[in-house]
């Protein structure tokens, strides 16, 4: 795509031209010397979320306590579910919000290899998020260590073909599971093919939707998909640690049994009988009490997001990663950055990957960056990844203009040596 001038006015341009930008008003943005490009790890606050939270800290729990949950927190659970399965092609019934992404990737991954317990292999491919293949590995070892799990290798680092997935399903697959949208590179796996090869073999599929959900539009149900899981906190800004969600197809819901046998999954739970009896839909895979503030807390940002129109939030967010590596390939190739990502759109998630050898301080040298100079949060994946996370609900064109400015700046003047390569925790 072309992009016209290389200027800051030209940027400013494109957010005038952009029918989305009024949203960028519904969230703190609490530092104006500050360019925000984490929204795909830890989504902003959204400024009706802060309310939301005080009211129901201070009203609903001071006030009402336990008649809390018949006076809205379970009401509450059922909307937002509701909400949620509108943004990922489901129906409200097939949606639970509950516990976390690995959480709930256990509770799936157990409980397909239970329900396919004849066959033996499950495949997932190398560029997964690692916590995924722990999960998976941990499934194994919890089942007696009979599974193989198949990864899938990349030709290039960033991308995978279909057919180097497709070729590893075969009628001894139990499971395939993989991320819609890869941590790393940005990747988007094409859903409708591999799960189509398969239920060609007879085994269940289960998406990890992290990375995609309130970026790209997900269509479970036209895909046929059977199982998948996902987070709030990224794209949807429900807050850190925000409750995850697991999708599992009507038809699926009393086949399967997860192993983490709760009260809340239970058929009954306030009848307190002593044998668990799962409950006959999607609360089954519910285990126990919902955290309530931080469950309401993912409202007002899905609410935003239902109110832009998924469809409007990608095309914004395609217009906007490409103008990053329009960007990217006029300042940043020339200094020896690569592009960690696919340059096909439609192949593309929200963020892209940079790589420099140096990225590490390279980052440190953006996000320590004291006043008057520009202040930017990408984020770091080891080796050599910087991620730009594009999310298309706040971020605006000016953003990524001045962002890429301050890279290009930070790696000509050689601004990233005063940095250290030693690591903090969280990255
Ligand atoms: C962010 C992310 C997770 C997060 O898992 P938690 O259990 O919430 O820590 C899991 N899988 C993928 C693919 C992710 O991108």
């Amino acid at each position: 795509m072309k992009f016209g001038e290389l200027t800051l006015d030209h940027a400013r341009e494109l957010d005038k031209k952009d029918e989305l930008s009024a949203f960028r008003d519904k969230f703190v943005v609490a530092d104006h010397n500050m360019v925000y490009l984490d929204g795909n790890s830890l989504g902003r606050l959204p400024r009706d979320t802060a309310v939301r939270i005080r009211q129901v800290v201070e009203k609903e729990w001071g006030e009402k306590l336990i008649r809390g949950w018949n006076e809205g927190w379970i009401d509450a659970s059922v909307r937002i579910r509701e909400k949620l399965s509108r943004i990922i092609g489901a129906t409200p019934d097939e949606v639970i919000i509950t516990d976390a992404t690995s959480v709930n990737l256990f509770k799936l991954a157990f409980a397909a290899l239970k329900y396919k317990a004849s066959k033996k292999n499950i495949v997932s491919d190398e560029l997964n998020f690692p916590s995924d293949l722990y999960i998976l590995q941990g499934v194994i070892d919890a089942l007696g260590n009979n599974h193989k799990l198949m990864l899938a290798q990349s030709e290039d680092g960033i991308g995978m073909r279909t057919d180097r997935i497709t070729e590893l399903i075969d009628d001894d697959t139990a499971l395939v599971a993989l991320t819609h949208t890869c941590f790393k590179s940005s990747f988007v796996y094409d859903m409708t093919n591999i799960t189509r090869a398969t239920h060609d073999h007879n085994a269940l599929v289960l998406w990890d939707l992290s990375h995609s959900v309130g970026a790209i539009p997900v269509h479970l149900h036209e895909c046929g998909a059977d199982l998948a899981v996902g987070c709030t906190y990224k794209y949807l800004n429900g807050g850190p640690g925000s409750p995850a969600f697991i999708f599992v197809r009507k038809d699926l819901q009393q086949k399967l049994m997860q192993p983490i046998w709760g009260w809340l999954g239970s058929d009954d739970p306030f009848s307190f009988k002593l044998d668990y009896e799962p409950a006959r839909n999607i609360t089954r895979y519910q285990v126990g009490t919902p955290p309530v503030i931080s469950m309401l807390s993912i409202e007002p940002g899905l609410d935003l997001h239902l109110e832009a129109g998924i469809d409007r939030l990608r095309k914004k967010s395609i217009m906007q990663t490409e103008y990053l590596i329009w960007l990217f390939d006029q300042w940043l190739a020339p200094l020896g950055f690569e592009l960690g990502s696919p340059r096909e759109a439609e192949n593309r998630g929200s963020h892209i990957s940079i790589q420099h050898p140096e990225a590490f301080r390279i980052c440190r040298a953006l996000i320590e960056a004291e006043p008057p100079d520009l202040q930017v949060i990408p984020d770091f994946r080891t080796p050599d990844n910087m991620r730009l996370g594009v999310a298309p609900i706040y971020t605006s064109y000016k953003d990524l203009f001045m962002a890429m400015g301050r890279i290009r700046e930070v790696v000509e003047k050689r601004i990233y040596k005063k940095y250290s390569k030693e690591r903090s925790s969280v990255t």
